[in-house]
């Protein structure tokens, strides 16, 4: 099969934003942990990584053992080392934050240790013996391959069934570019898969192509792994005008393809979250010249990265706060020309009198993505809410032998939770086969 990520995309053309570290400077940074006991920056991980313990590897030579140690706690340690908001999870623990000194690069040591890996090509996993039980995942992102190879150690076959045709879920299709491009996502899919026994069904829609009964039929138990669905629509006039894009399918537009921004000058991008600061981010890297940021809210309230947003500020990201478009405008010629706001007060309510316009050939909506509860909402035993799998702290639902994990079931978080209840899931599923619930 033709892959799906072309050479030339878009995206190949950005820089990573936080380089690879050297020998040098990993031994050096390596040799400031302090190696806690019961060490917070462990504590904050979702996956909780022994970090004190690969760092001290790193600091004696000894990286086999520090990825060792990685991908033991957490199978996809590499692209987490790139994605993982570490202000706000190890690095934002550290306890050097309250000695007022630079915490720990955690970030940038796991990737060290991780990438040596993989250039090495050093393995660490091998499939358990064979129970005779198969699983099937539904969905080909990250919470769905932590999840399989988890079963894989434990001896169970996997099939993953996705109806896209490329491997490795938003990891692939909706990570900044500066952060991680999408082959290096494709090449850690892979690199899991080498664990051997787990089958790969692309362009099969379940619920469509195969039904749930028969999955069910096929799988002596299932895990949903679906993720989220489209960009999410504001329901305003205009917002079919020619111009008006969602933000996650222009991400995954210019990661696996090319986008065209010829005459794009002033692009707008709604929404307050971090998908919302990668677009604004990623515009001003492919040379739009204005690029500015519509919230409702307050810019302390916006649910973004604190550290993304001021970032983007310096790079040159303009905002327009407490700010809500009503309706999208197009010229004469036809083409989006501007969008029709209205301003908010603090409490996010709209203040009468305070219609105005602001020009824009480009608009990109980053309002949320849609959930995709309802494609299993008609089971019996599994519950929604707000559209997610509801589950318990294993990732099991109400409908015996089907568990979840990953956004379609938290909601929408990070590519580090998505590996730690696909885990947490396998295990409880290896515990359910081979217990015979
Ligand atoms: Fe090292 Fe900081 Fe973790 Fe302590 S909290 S073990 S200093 S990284």
């Amino acid at each position: 099969m033709a892959s799906p990520i072309k050479p030339d995309r878009s995206e190949a053309t950005f820089e990573d934003y936080k380089p690879a570290m050297s020998e040098h400077a990993a031994v050096l940074e390596a040799n400031r942990c302090l190696y806690c006991e019961d060490a917070p920056c462990t504590i904050a991980c979702p996956t909780g990584i022994d970090i004190a313990q690969f760092i001290r590897k790193i600091a004696t030579g000894n990286i086999y053992g520090s990825a060792k140690t990685i991908f033991s706690d957490n199978i996809l340690g590499m692209s987490c080392a790139r994605v993982c908001p570490v202000e706000v999870l190890c690095a934002g623990s550290c306890v050097y934050n309250e000695l007022h000194e630079e915490p720990i690069a955690i970030g940038k040591l796991q990737r060290y240790a991780t990438d040596i890996a993989y250039q090495k090509g050093w393995r660490y996993f091998e499939a358990g013996e064979d129970t005779g039980k198969s699983v099937a995942l539904v969905g080909a992102g990250p919470a769905s391959l932590a999840c399989a190879h988890e079963l894989r150690v434990r001896g169970h076959a996997c099939t993953i069934y996705d109806k896209r045709d490329v491997v490795g879920g938003l990891n692939t299709t909706g990570v900044a570019p500066y952060k991680m491009k999408a082959d290096r996502s494709a090449e850690e899919a892979e690199w899991v898969l080498e664990i051997g026994g787990i089958d790969i069904e692309t362009g099969v829609e379940v619920g469509k192509d195969l039904t749930w009964d028969e999955l069910e039929e096929k799988h002596d138990a299932v895990f949903l792994g679906f993720g989220l669905g489209p960009d999410s629509s504001m329901r305003v006039d205009g917002e079919d005008l020619d111009g008006v894009v969602g933000a996650v399918d222009f991400i995954e537009q210019f990661k696996l393809g090319t986008v065209d921004l010829d005459g794009v000058s002033n692009a707008l991008v709604i929404g307050g979250g971090n998908t919302a600061l990668d677009v604004v981010r990623e515009l001003v890297r492919l040379g739009v010249e204005d690029v500015a940021l519509v919230y409702r809210g307050t810019e302390e309230k916006m649910s973004g990265y604190v550290h993304e947003w001021a970032a983007g500020k310096v790079e040159g990201v303009r905002a327009h706060f407490q700010t809500q478009p009503v309706a999208f405008l197009a010229g004469d010629d036809g083409k989006l020309r501007a969008a029709r706001c209205v301003k908010y007060d603090a409490n996010k309510k709209p203040v009468p009198g305070t219609e105005h316009e602001i020009a824009a050939d480009r608009v990109y909506l980053a309002i949320g993505q849609g959930k995709l509860g309802e494609l299993v909402g008609d089971l019996d035993g599994v519950e929604l809410e707000w559209g997610c799998v509801v589950v318990d702290e294993n990732g099991a639902t109400g409908r015996p032998g089907m568990y979840a994990g990953g956004d379609c079931a938290n909601g929408g978080k990070e590519v580090v939770n998505a590996a730690a209840e696909g885990k947490a899931a396998a295990i409880a599923i290896d515990a359910y086969l081979m217990g015979g619930e």
